[in-house]
């Protein structure tokens, strides 16, 4: 009998892009999600597959799922900057409280669980690249302190109840992730480049655009997930693309896949915005195998081909 996996958040960008992978797999989904940031356009596709089931749930509340279940993608979390500032109690809640929810249904199922963390457990970094074995440098009553507090929390109370309980977690760190079905509305830097780009207007870079990131596929990030999930580690591993990039750099590189009238402007510097930001992924290389595989010329056209279409949507009365 195929698997159940239970995915959080499966409405959002990634959580869908998990949800078509393991429908893929041969897996039953159960896809969550309280549709605070995600949509169900991201999932619609699915709702006709006999191996689909979504519910409409806020996994901060008592979560019960019927029947046997296998695994657990803990991806619920408003996750771009913009939305948890608007967010920030909702995002610490999802991170503490809904985990805490995930790893008691995992014990009482007996079901392995991975939980989305983040490079943001680095905060500004005083090491460059980042290595898992780095404690990082945050704020906790920053701006940015919602997120990141939420998902250092979320780590210690993932190993507590791997070392307390013997539930079997997985941890991954996930760096700047972009592909389809991002929100073209979400604030971060690529789709609010890209849809300055269509608009004609110009591009907004935050400080003088020194600051670097370092972007990985969607397509690569699934695989990586995956491997992970299948894997008997247990300590946090990064998974992201090392290609580093000033976001000035980046915006250039946009405006080089765009036909438009748009030029660049520079606006304030956020709070708290990291200086630089680059995955070691030696650990995933060794223990899964894995490195990413698309580059970003690649990426940004199937990427800003996606965007395209719902610009045009937006504009034409729908
Ligand atoms: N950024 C920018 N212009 C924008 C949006 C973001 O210059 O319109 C910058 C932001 O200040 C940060 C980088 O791009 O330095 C990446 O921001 P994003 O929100 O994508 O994610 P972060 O990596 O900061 O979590």
């Amino acid at each position: 009998m195929s698997p159940t996996i239970l995915i959080t958040g499966a409405a959002g960008f990634l959580g869908s892009h998990l949800s078509d992978r393991f429908i893929a797999e041969g897996f039953k989904v159960i896809a969550m999600d309280n549709l605070l940031t995600g949509s169900l356009r991201n999932i619609e596709h699915l709702f006709g597959n006999e191996n689909f089931t979504f519910i409409k749930h806020d996994v901060t509340e008592y979560t019960h799922i019927a029947g046997p279940l296998e695994y657990i993608l803990h991806f619920a979390s408003p996750a771009s900057p913009k939305d948890y500032l608007k967010l920030p109690i909702q995002t610490l809640k999802v991170g503490s409280l809904g985990t805490h929810k995930i790893l008691g249904l995992a014990r009482a199922k007996k079901a392995r669980v991975l939980i989305a963390s983040t490079s943001e457990v680095y905060g500004d970094p005083l090491i460059h690249p980042q290595q898992e074995d780095y404690w990082g440098n945050v704020n906790p009553i920053g701006y940015r302190g919602v997120y990141d507090e939420a998902k250092r929390f979320m780590e210690a109370i993932t190993m507590a109840y791997h070392r307390y309980h013997g539930v079997e977690t997985r941890i991954i760190r996930i760096f700047n992730t972009y592909g389809p079905r991002m929100r073209l509305d979400d604030g971060r830097a690529l789709p609010a480049f890209v849809g300055q780009a269509l608009r004609g207007e110009d591009l907004t870079v935050y400080g003088d655009g020194s600051q670097t990131r370092s972007f990985c596929y969607v397509s690569d990030l699934v695989e990586g997930i995956y491997r992970l999930l299948m894997s008997e580690e247990v300590n946090p591993v990064n998974i992201g693309n090392p290609a580093e990039i000033t976001i000035l750099e980046f915006a250039k590189e946009v405006l080089k896949h765009i036909d438009t009238k748009s030029k660049i402007v520079f606006e304030p510097l956020p709070a708290d915005d990291p200086k630089v930001r680059q995955p070691d992924i030696t650990r995933a290389r060794a223990i899964l195998g894995w490195e990413p595989k698309v580059g970003r010329e690649e990426g940004l056209r199937e990427t800003i081909a996606y965007f395209r279409k719902q610009h045009e949507f937006q504009h034409s009365g729908n």
